[in-house]
Formats: C-alpha cells, structure tokens, sequence
C-alpha cells in the first residue's frame, strides 16, 4: 500500500464496478491469485478512455486478458487492442476469454517476449499501457516511443513498487534490488525526456502517466 488504506477504501466503496461478467472475471482473477489492475485503476482508466478516446491500443503484459477487456467496453466501438503475454499458462485463458465475450475481432492477442514482439510491431498506437515486468519497463521505452503516436498516450503501471520505491537501495531486498534500480531509472528518464511530458500519480501501486509531444 503506498497511500493511506482508508481512503483507497473510501473511494472504491463509491465504485460502481463494470459490467457483470467483468465483476466476475475480477473475482476469478483474486481468487487464482492474477494481479489485475486494481479497482482505482479501472475507474482511472475509465475515464481517461472516455476524454481520450484512443482508437489503437497496445497493452504490454495481458495476463488473462482483465485488463483488455476493460478497456474494450470503454474505447471507441471501431478501436482496436493489440495485447501482449508471454506466460503460457496464461494465454489460453485470456484467449478462451476474448471469444466468450465475443471480443475476437477488437482484441488480438500475441504471444511472446514483449522484448522480441514490440520491436517487429508497427505502430502508431494512441494509447499504451506498461503492465508487465516492472524491471523491464525501462528496456521496452525505445520501442514503445517508436510505437506512440505524436499525443499519444502511455501509461505505466506498478510504478512506485509497492511503496519500495522510496526506500533506499540498501533498505530493499537483494530480490527487489535490480526492479528498484530500474524503476527509479525508467521513472527518471519518463520526467526528463524531451518526447514526454510525465505526471507520477500515488495511484494503486502508482501510475505514471505520459504523454508524447
Ligand atoms: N494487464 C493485466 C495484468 C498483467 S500482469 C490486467 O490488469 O488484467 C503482468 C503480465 O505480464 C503477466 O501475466 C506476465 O506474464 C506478463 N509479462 C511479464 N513480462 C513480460 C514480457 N517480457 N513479455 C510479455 N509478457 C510479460
Ligand atoms: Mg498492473
């Protein structure tokens, strides 16, 4: 937790959640233990998809495909989503589940190493959303700036650590050590790139939301 638990739990109790088979997709996803986007998040990106209005999106790190589906619900009707995973007990699900919902055609999935996939991809995409590895984000940034349109948006999840972030590097496990270190990295060079103008929110596990001029 990075913000006071009461106030998480204050403003999601003002939540009126999404459609019925995603509420349930989200109990399925706690109960097998896949970390999904949390419940500030989803009403962030929410609206942030109703003002912006992204008609390409690509998402880094699918799991079993909450998150996309989310998005498709709130995007413009003619957009697309093009998602990414590389865990092979996870593809199948988030595959069966784009076809239950009868979101074959708006979401198309590939499989792979975003490390190998991102730099085959064309782009321009308007919006991207970083929810995977959080010690690869900084890795994936060249591609995923060759791949943003000009105001486009990109917006990175999970960036302040579970609040590890602003320990110091001697404070954080030796597990944690390399993620801290790249994260502070990749948050760094979000604020100061010349393409990006970066806001860093204390949002769910931390947001950093971007924008390319
Ligand atoms: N966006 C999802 C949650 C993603 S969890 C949601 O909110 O519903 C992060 C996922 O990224 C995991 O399933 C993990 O397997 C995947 N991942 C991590 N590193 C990756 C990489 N380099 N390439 C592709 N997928 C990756
Ligand atoms: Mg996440």
């Amino acid at each position: 937790m990075i913000t006071d638990e009461r106030y998480t739990a204050y403003i999601n109790s003002l939540e009126m959640g999404g459609p019925s088979y995603l509420n349930e997709l989200e109990a399925y996803a706690g109960q097998t233990q896949v970390p999904i986007i949390r419940k500030e998040m989803q009403s962030f990106m929410r609206t942030l998809l109703m003002m912006n209005k992204p008609k390409q999106i690509l998402e880094v790190g699918t799991a079993i495909g909450f998150s996309a589906l989310w998005m498709s619900e709130y995007m413009p009707k003619d957009g697309h989503i093009t998602t990414i995973e590389k865990y092979e007990k996870r593809i199948p699900i988030a595959r069966e589940n784009f076809k239950k919902y009868g979101k074959e055609d708006q979401i198309t999935l590939l499989e792979g190493d975003a490390a190998d996939i991102l730099c085959e991809l064309d782009g321009p995409f308007d919006l991207i959303f970083m929810d995977a590895a959080k010690g690869q984000y900084i890795h994936f940034l060249p591609e995923v700036l060759r791949l943003l349109n000009k105001g486009g948006v990109l917006l990175s999840d999970n960036v302040l650590q579970d609040g590890a972030i602003i320990e110091s590097k001697y404070a954080v496990t030796r597990r944690d050590r390399t993620i801290h270190k790249r994260m502070r990295e990749y948050l760094y060079t979000l604020k100061n790139h010349e393409q990006l103008e970066t806001a860093i929110l204390t949002l769910g596990d931390g947001v950093a939301l971007s924008v390319k001029k």
